[in-house]
């Protein structure tokens, strides 16, 4: 006989019994679900619990299966367990002298919104209501509590719609010419029963069950078809739950709260929710019921009071919080009533809780002796640290705000973060503005994809129409920008770019503020404040255990042949470009540099122009420089096209190179791009210095120069407008000084667009770029390497220990590292033996292109370490540019479930990952002690970082304000895959 009902009081013995083994915590939710399994565990831990049973989440599988049939045994168990309650309680079930009630709960593992509402007062007939009077000696609150018996199980239970009980009750308020539920008297509420079962009776054809029995089998059936109702459905499917888990039904002796002032009720947390501070927290009132703590109708009092009111409830309270969070070691969020004094409990579970709650809670919980530093590490999740990292508003502030009126709307909290703007209109206002560096909330009936531009430059987003999923909130997550959409109340008129709200117009350029965690919309600009990293002393705790788990020696196992793959975690390097945001990523804990681009440092005012004659240069020289090579070649091998030279041909050659020698040295264009070059040493040396000083025993990989030329000069249109102008203002008088300028200044112009036009290229960013750059004008980068080992050297010479690491970009095959990576060594070699130090190093490369990955066993001949750049590889990967991709399909795409997510935020595992795997496989095997991370920004994503872990990466590096979180990540990463064989 399967056992479909536990009694509460024995539910965990005979769980055990069923089993032949304790149940475990998790065991008695699958079973029970969250709230049985509560209740049972308070029973056994001898808290005083109202008498009750639960009907098993099986049983709710097994009548769904069975086409909404109770299967066999059931009832007759529920019915049997009843008589046990009634025994416990000593009440009788429709007694009608002195009546027990039950309250009809739902409740499945996971709490789920869609799921029936509670009822509560099941049992109440005409005859018991007389027996629940005389208890209560309180009429109107006997009638009080039928006529919402009626309601809500009509309702909940039957499916009556709303509208039909509110129209009665509206019709009998406007008869009394009342306008609140609470000014109608006892004879009023009567009224209204007979009113409510007179509509009961239309709506269904059928009078309210007057059979206890009969209220409480209609009301277990529609607790277990809620299951299958579609909000419970789309729930799961959006939060993964299982659809085969069911949902237990909880049936619980009523206890009174609402029996005068010696009686109460209260929801009460172990520790404060917002700050996580080990102190009682919570709110309760006195002659009150159930739900009218939460509804918000009367003020309600903090629990710290409940030491005045009733001073035993409240030690007897206090006492009950310590032993839950011992049962349960986490913090717990408790419901509970006071009836004539005595106190019963009604729920306990996990509570939410704030980010900063969460990091005090579980750092402090480790110091207790309550939980193990890999749970604190688990109890925090990647958002919870994020949030230390932003601004955020000011609580005082927004407190200030709300008293003052200032909070204008609330609308679904889309995205969190605290955003402060100018509100924008339309798109291109918003991109107009947030390119001119103002700070820009875009606000918009709604959006579509083409305002993706503009939400892009904005701060904030705001809607007044759509939902969670609506297109605003999905572009918004995407780019983690704060929103707030569906603000119902705000009425936009983009004509005339206002909006109207509570009597307030706003008009286009006016600040508001939007609260995206909370959705709330705020007039005006409100403080923000980014919580100091160095203060932050829970979290920094919490975070060095980050770094211990991921730093374990035996975190990753791998099959036997997997050669050089890491035994211990993952590190967490950072992409920083500048000295000021190495020193930033250091105290977040970054332990190296897994990115420094140069390029930036060629933007700075007072180099471009010497980066700029490089540039226009280049091409001029390196063709003379070629020449030279090929004939000095020509000459030492001492053979052209196979065949030996003889003398004339000698002599020729010879005399040849002396005429390209001469050309060399009498070239202007040879003199300016050696010049600029000679320029942009020293300013490079010194900036790599920085970082090495930062970095003092870190490694640093420094990659030499990326983006095409032409990123470094005027645009082509900018110069054409120019130049047009120019030649229009010659035909103008003026003197001959002023004639003699403006030639000059046009035939400049004219120059720079030339060659601006000469290095047009149709896809710039598939073409000359990178390791092809470097190839094409080997003395840019022999030059940079240059800078980096002269500081190197410096700084190893002042004691400053450095680990410097060239990479060279895009490299697709193995022969443009063969015709670069030997000479750029061969400098570097040069240099440390001018300076007389030796110190450690490495050349390697980014994979970043597909054919790199394919090839790595070719690639790591030369290349000691790899640094997949997974933006250019999903780019590659998948076809697309990122920016048209992103600005134009992207965000239908996942919205359509093409795409689960945006490949260029959380890594595509399917595809870019398994050209990751195959890569560092290749890699390894040709070269065992291959240093191999990650540098895009999916670096700091917590679901790529996990999959870094499982591909055998030695760290990844994100940007440093991703540092904390990575470090969390990696942490997760290695507790999740501990003790099982990666491949
Ligand atoms: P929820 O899942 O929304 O918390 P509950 O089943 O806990 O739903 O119940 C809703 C409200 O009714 C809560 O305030 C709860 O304390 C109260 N309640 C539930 N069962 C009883 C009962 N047997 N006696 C008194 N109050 C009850
Ligand atoms: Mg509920
Ligand atoms: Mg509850």
């Amino acid at each position: 006989m399967n056992k479909w009902v536990y009694l509460t009081q024995t539910a965990h013995s005979d769980m055990a019994q069923v089993l032949g083994h304790e149940p475990s915590l998790d065991e008695m939710k699958v079973t029970l679900g969250g709230k049985g399994a509560g209740l049972a565990e308070m029973t056994r831990a001898g808290l005083p619990v109202p008498p009750g049973f639960t009907i098993t989440t099986a049983a709710c599988m097994a009548f769904i299966n069975a086409g909404f049939r109770f299967p066999a045994g059931m009832w007759e168990q529920a019915l049997e367990a009843l008589h046990q309650v009634e025994a416990l309680y000593g009440k009788k079930f429709g007694d009608p002298a002195d009546p027990l009630l039950v309250s009809v709960r739902s409740g499945a593992k996971f709490s789920m919104p869609g799921m029936m509402e509670t009822i509560l007062n099941v049992g109440l007939n005409d005859e018991t209501l007389q027996g629940l009077v005389e208890f209560t000696e309180n009429e109107r609150f006997g009638w009080d509590s039928y006529r919402r018996l009626i309601a809500m199980f009509g309702r909940t239970a039957m499916g009556i719609s709303d509208e039909v009980f509110d129209h009665v009750m509206e019709a009998l308020k406007a008869e009394r010419g009342v306008e609140d539920d609470t000014a109608l008297s006892a004879a009023d509420l009567r009224e209204l029963v007979a009113r409510y079962k007179a509509a009961y009776r239309e709506a269904l054809g059928q009078d309210f069950p007057q059979n206890p029995q009969e209220q409480l089998k209609a009301a277990v059936e529609a607790v277990f078809r809620s299951w299958m109702g579609k909000k419970a459905i789309d729930y799961r499917r959006a939060e993964k739950i299982p659809d085969d888990l069911g949902t237990a039904v909880n049936v619980v002796t009523m206890v009174f709260g609402n029996m005068g002032w010696d009686s109460g009720t209260g929801v009460a947390f172990t520790r404060n929710p917002s700050t996580g501070d080990k102190t009682f927290y919570g709110d309760y009132l006195l002659n009150a019921q159930g739900e009218d703590v939460v509804a918000g109708i009367r003020n309600t009092k903090p629990v710290a009071q409940l030491g005045d009111d009733m001073p035993q409830v409240h030690t007897q309270l206090l006492e009950i919080a310590g032993k839950l969070e011992r049962h349960y070691r986490d913090m717990q969020d408790m419901e509970f009533t006071v009836e004539r004094g005595k106190l019963w409990m009604l729920q306990t579970r996990n509570g939410k809780r704030t980010a900063r709650a969460a990091v005090k809670i579980a750092v402090d919980m480790v110091a207790e002796g309550l939980i193990s530093r890999e749970e604190a590490l688990l109890r925090v999740t990647p958002k919870d640290v994020d949030f230390f990292l932003h601004p955020q508003f000011d609580e005082k502030e927004i407190r200030k705000a709300k008293a003052a009126g200032r909070m204008l709307a609330t609308g679904v909290n889309a995205s969190p973060g605290a955003a402060v703007g100018m509100l924008a209109f339309d798109a291109d206002t918003a991109e107009a503005w947030g390119n001119a560096g103002k700070a820009v909330i875009m606000i918009r009936p709604e959006t579509k994809p083409d305002d993706v531009h503009g939400m892009i430059a904005a701060k904030g987003i705001l809607t007044s129409r759509g939902g969670a999923t609506a297109h605003a909130a999905v572009v918004a997550r995407q780019f983690g920008k704060p929103a707030v959409v569906g603000a119902r109340d705000l009425q936009i008129d983009v004509e005339t770019r206002t909006v109207h709200v509570r009597g307030q117009v706003l008009r286009e350029g006016d600040y508001a503020s939007l609260d995206g965690a909370a959705g709330e919309v705020y007039a005006g600009e409100i403080a923000t404040v980014v919580p100091d990293y160095e203060k932050e002393t829970e979290l920094r705790t919490l975070l060095g255990w980050a770094d211990e788990v991921a730093a374990d020696p035996a975190a990753r196992q791998w099959p036997a042949d997997y050669a050089g793959y890491p035994a211990r975690g993952l590190q967490v390097w950072t992409n920083a470009d500048y000295p000021r945001d190495a020193r930033r990523a250091r105290t977040f804990g970054a332990q190296g540099i897994g990115l420094c681009r140069t390029e930036h440092m060629f933007f700075e005012q007072e180099r471009l122009p010497h980066v700029q004659q490089m540039i226009l240069n280049a091409d001029e020289a390196q063709a003379l420089f070629d020449r030279q090579h090929r004939l000095q070649n020509t000459l030492g091998v001492g053979k052209e096209d196979g065949k030996p030279l003889d003398e004339k041909r000698r002599a020729d050659l010879q005399a040849d190179l002396a005429a390209v020698e001469h050309d060399i040295a009498a070239s202007p264009a040879v003199k300016a791009y050696r010049g600029a070059l000679e320029h942009l040493l020293p300013s490079q040396r010194s900036d790599f210095y920085g970082l090495f000083e930062a970095m003092d025993g870190c490694p640093v990989i420094i990659r030499l120069i990326d983006p095409p030329l032409h990123e470094f000069l005027p645009g082509q249109e900018e110069l054409l407008v120019e130049v047009t102008d120019l030649e229009a203002d010659t035909g103008l008088p003026r003197t001959e000084t002023g004639k003699r300028l403006l030639a000059e200044s046009l035939a400049e112009k004219k120059v720079l667009l030339a060659a601006v036009q000469k290095m047009h290229e149709a896809n710039p960013m598939m073409g000359l770029r990178g390791i092809r750059l470097g190839i094409t004008y080997p003395d840019i980068t022999k030059m940079q390497v240059r800078a980096i080992f002269e500081a190197a050297c410096e700084a190893a010479k002042k004691g400053i220990v450095v680990k410097p690491e060239v990479m060279i970009p895009l490299t697709g095959h193995v022969n443009e590292l063969k015709v670069s990576q030997v000479d750029l060594e061969g400098v570097a070699k040069q240099v440390m033996a001018e300076q007389g130090i030796t110190i450690e190093y490495k050349f390697g490369t980014m994979i970043e292109i597909p054919r790199a990955a394919v090839t790595a066993d070719e690639v790591a001949t030369l290349a000691q370490f790899f640094s997949f750049g997974t933006n250019d590889l999903t780019q590659m990967t998948f076809g697309y540019s990122r920016d048209d991709a992103e600005r134009r399909f992207l965000v239908k795409y996942v919205e359509l479930g093409v795409l689960p997510v945006n490949p260029f935020q959380v890594l595509d595992r399917g595809g870019v990952g398994k050209l990751v795997k195959m890569g560092v496989r290749l890699g390894r095997q040709t070269r065992p002690e291959l240093e191999v991370g990650i540098c895009g920004e999916h670096g700091g994503d917590p679901s790529s970082i996990e999959f870094c872990h499982m591909a055998g990466l030695h760290y990844v590096s994100c940007s440093p304000f991703r540092v904390p979180v990575a470090r969390l990540a990696a942490a997760h990463a290695a507790i999740a895959h501990k003790g099982k064989v990666l491949e």
